[in-house]
């Protein structure tokens, strides 16, 4: 079909132009003289995306779960027990990497449209007088769901119980699109993928680690290997890895941290606030439900529609697939065939939102669900233009 093809899944997202140009090069020499001066810098800005300054920034080849991967086995020793909340399929596989790793992991099992259960993870941690949890979960935007948790929260908790657990985050949705401060919320280990917010090719798994997480890998007995971040802060120190970089990736990611610095993450933030605005305002209008169960939990990177009874989901995402060039995100596990995900982060706009929207309708219209074509495509464009005249003047 002639055209662009509409991608607005919650990952891959859209890769800019520049990203794209960037990794138009000859393949490089990964331990020349001057490959430090690209090297250091890089990883000094990619710092500031996490917003941490006291910790480091590594980056794995490899999908976001290897990141995941990394946190467990430098940090944890077998038998550990950690705590976690399952309520979708990203942070259900998290819990499931870690019985692999033999942990010893409480998973709380939360309705699937909520987030991390900050009550019960209270009194879990406070009722541990011995401390003998060693980490705490949490999935930042559960990307099944669209449903974001209070990560904050969570510091808070572990902060009046004076709990010493290392608080491993999943912002693989998250982390460059909606606020999320490394520092500040005393994030210990913070896993981000090179495909979603960073708006590149998948292949990079990149990790803030804190100066205690760094500490824990001095003692933690699990087996790690290609993921050892001693190697990898070691071989970082001076500019270098401690094996082949994906370099071509490498400098796509210089250009994404371009592109986020130059565009500030306060507005990087406020424009998928005020996407996600739009989204929203579309699925009430079509009368739909979002399957995230309150605002507090409205995830910013991606919306999960929960379709009428008696609709396959599924039948709507290869409409839009099959007749109009259009990927949307499926239901997985749970809400497989009850949802389908409008995935808006990353190199998007307005009008990207729109016809994103627009697409969602024709394929919903084919399907035989019952709506006024153009309702939510209409709410949208009042959302966004309400949104617009107000950043202009808060601009002026
Ligand atoms: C995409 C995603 C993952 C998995 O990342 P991969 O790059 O597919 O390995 C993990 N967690 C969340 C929240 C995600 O959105």
């Amino acid at each position: 079909m002639p055209g662009f093809k509409g991608l607005y899944m919650p990952g891959p997202t859209n890769m800019p132009f520049r990203i794209r140009a960037a990794m138009d090069v000859a393949l490089e020499d990964h331990r020349a003289p001057d490959y430090p001066q690209f090297i250091k810098p890089l990883l000094a800005d990619v710092k500031k995306i996490f917003q941490t300054e006291a910790g480091h920034v590594l980056v794995f080849t490899g999908s976001g779960t290897s990141g995941w991967e990394s946190a467990v086995a430098n940090t944890l020793s077998p038998g550990d027990k950690v705590l976690a909340s399952v309520f979708g399929q990203f942070s259900l596989l998290w819990v499931d990497l870690c019985q692999r790793f033999g942990l010893d992991v409480d998973a709380i099992d939360v309705e699937w449209g909520k987030g991390v259960p900050l009550d019960q993870y209270r009194d879990k941690l406070a009722a541990d007088k011995t401390h003998s949890i060693k980490a705490v979960l949490v999935t930042h935007n559960e990307t099944a769901t669209g449903v974001t948790s209070d990560v904050a929260g969570v510091r808070r908790i572990l902060d009046e119980l004076g709990h010493p657990a290392l608080l491993f985050v999943d912002g693989v949705s998250s982390i460059a699109s909606i606020d999320f401060r490394m520092d500040e919320w005393g994030v210990d280990v913070a896993v981000a993928g090179s495909q979603k917010g960073f708006m590149m090719p998948t292949g990079l798994a990149i990790v803030g680690v804190s100066q205690k997480a760094i500490k824990a890998a001095d003692t933690a007995k699990l087996p790690r290997g290609f993921f050892d971040y001693r190697d990898m802060l070691k071989n970082n120190a001076a500019g270098y890895f401690p094996y082949t970089p994906a370099a071509t990736l490498l400098r796509a990611l210089r250009v994404s941290v371009d592109m986020l610095l130059e565009e500030g993450l306060a507005n990087v933030f406020a424009r998928h606030r005020r996407l996600a605005g739009a989204v929203r305002a579309a699925v009430d209008a079509w009368g739909l439900r979002n399957c995230a169960h309150a605002p507090q939990w409205f995830s910013d990177t991606v919306t999960a529609v929960v379709v009428p009874d008696g609709v396959d989901a599924n039948d709507v995402i290869k409409t839009a697939y099959n007749r109009y060039d259009l990927s949307l995100g499926g239901g997985l596990n749970k809400v497989a065939g009850k949802v389908f995900r409008i995935g808006h982060l990353g190199w998007l706009n307005e009008i990207m939102v729109l016809q994103a929207l627009g697409g969602v309708e024709l394929a919903m219209h084919d399907v035989g669900i019952k709506f006024e074509p153009g309702v939510g495509v209409g709410a949208a464009v009042r959302h966004l233009s309400k949104a617009g005249e107000a950043m202009r003047l808060a601009a002026e």
